[in-house]
């Protein structure tokens, strides 16, 4: 008898799910932490590296065939203008957004004295280690971040997966090279990296079929990981912190469930829920690896090949995206800023709240794509609206699970530009490709 084979997003979301039951399994039953991180971590960490280990290959050649293939370079100042601008749009709304929920809903308001003494003991050393990381940050010019795009030497840039927007910008120059050129010769090599393109994608497939486990891996370890040797107080410390959580949480909703579809409705022809199901695979990765980079690949599959969107514009916009543009974590910076501010017994003046928008906008786009940037970045915006940085350890427990929720709305909000400028650009979006 024929076997009815489930559809890989199917797999993968199974593979979330018995994760989750199987991390909280662990917990309960007193089996071994070290058992899940020694036997079942590296499973997840092998797929996260796998995915990682094409990002640089596949920008450097679909963004190569994509320029090169353009026709003319009107269309690409033309495009880089317009991604730059919605990006820019969609995270200052998001921004905001967060700042009014929170003082809606002001949670931090509620924070008893004892649990912030609490919280703040018990998460110090946290708070110093990402007030260094964020030193390097604060240090910089304010040019610096310009300069950081140009590399200085190509292969040295194209070792390190943060380096993605000095790639992008090689190859754009190299795309535009390939462009003017009038010989022959080009299309050699157009056809060299249109071939790099497509192995590297068949690749991806490859590493695909092992998502189901590498999901399943990733959330039981995390769980495993929260939890920690002491579970009960884990769920004590995160039930403290319910209220700031489901804010957040209520923002990013509004992002997938308001801001989209309107930006849908007004720019393109396709339904958002035909859009939703071309994306899942993809969002399902963001929620598990808790990082928009190492979820690119897929990102800019899922909107080619589901949505029909084309390589010059899916290779432009995405690993732009991935690098500067993150509405949920800008939301989420907003909201844990007046968070911290309220649990501190400190009110915001009307100043300080705009001062959150504008850092919490740029501390987004300087965020890299990784787990937990979005927090590192936050001491910037805490220094720039007078927050004392310690009131970091008021949110670092929670961190991880709204890091899962915020990169989903990170890489949705990326991909919805890409339908945006395709839509622009009078590509017929929204189909499934038809492959060969
Ligand atoms: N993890 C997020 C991302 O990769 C960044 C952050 O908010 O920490 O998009």
């Amino acid at each position: 008898m024929a076997q009815k084979r489930l559809p890989l997003h199917t797999k993968i979301l199974l593979g979330l799910v018995i994760g989750l039951v199987f991390g909280l399994v662990c917990i309960f039953t007193g089996i071994p932490n070290s058992l899940v991180i020694h036997y079942i971590k590296p499973f997840g960490t092998i797929f996260v590296n796998a995915l990682k280990m094409v990002a640089m290959p596949l920008i450097l050649a679909s963004l190569i065939v994509g320029v090169a293939n353009l026709g003319d370079i009107s269309k690409l100042s033309r495009m880089g203008g317009r991604t730059i601008g919605i990006y820019m749009a969609t995270t200052v709304i998001a921004t905001t957004i967060g700042l009014v929920i929170v003082n809606i809903i002001q949670p931090g308001k509620i924070i008893t004295e004892e649990t912030r003494t609490e919280l703040m003991g018990m998460f110090e050393k946290d708070v110093v280690l990402k007030a260094d990381e964020a030193k390097k940050f604060k240090e910089e010019g304010p040019l610096q971040p310009l300069v950081n795009i140009i590399p200085d030497n190509l292969f040295d840039s194209a070792s390190k997966n943060s380096n993605m927007l000095q790639i992008v910008f090689f190859a754009i120059i190299f795309g535009i090279a390939l462009l003017q050129i009038k010989t022959d010769k080009k299309h050699i090599v157009i056809g060299f990296f249109e071939g790099l393109n497509d192995v590297i994608i068949r690749i991806i497939h490859y590493i695909m079929m092992f998502a189901p486990y590498g999901v399943f891996a990733l959330i039981s370890t995390l769980i495993v990981e929260i939890a920690g040797n002491n579970p009960s107080k884990a769920v004590e410390i995160l039930s403290a912190l319910l209220l700031y959580s489901a804010t957040v949480l209520i923002g990013l909703l509004i992002m997938i469930l308001v801001v989209y579809p309107t930006i849908f409705k007004l720019f393109t022809k396709v339904k958002y829920r035909t859009f939703f199901k071309g994306i899942r695979d993809a969002q399902i990765l963001a929620f598990s690896t808790s990082s928009s980079s190492a979820t690119l690949p897929v990102t800019m599959e899922s909107v080619e090949n589901n949505l029909n969107v084309s390589e010059e514009v899916s290779s432009f916009v995405l690993p732009l995206g991935a690098t500067i543009n993150m509405d949920g974590t800008s939301l989420y910076q907003s909201v844990a800023a007046v968070f911290i501010a309220h649990a501190m017994g400190l009110e915001l003046s009307l100043t300080s709240q705009l001062a959150i928008v504008i850092t919490a906008v740029l501390a987004s786009i300087g965020s890299a794509g990784v787990p937990g940037a979005g927090m590192v970045m936050l001491v910037i915006v805490l220094e720039a609206a007078g927050i004392p940085a310690a009131g970091l350890a008021l949110i670092v427990a929670p961190d991880r699970p709204l890091d899962m929720c915020r990169t989903v709305v990170n890489i949705t909000g990326d991909a919805t530009v890409a339908m945006v400028i395709a839509s622009t650009e009078g590509e017929q979006v929204g189909q499934k490709r038809v492959i060969d």
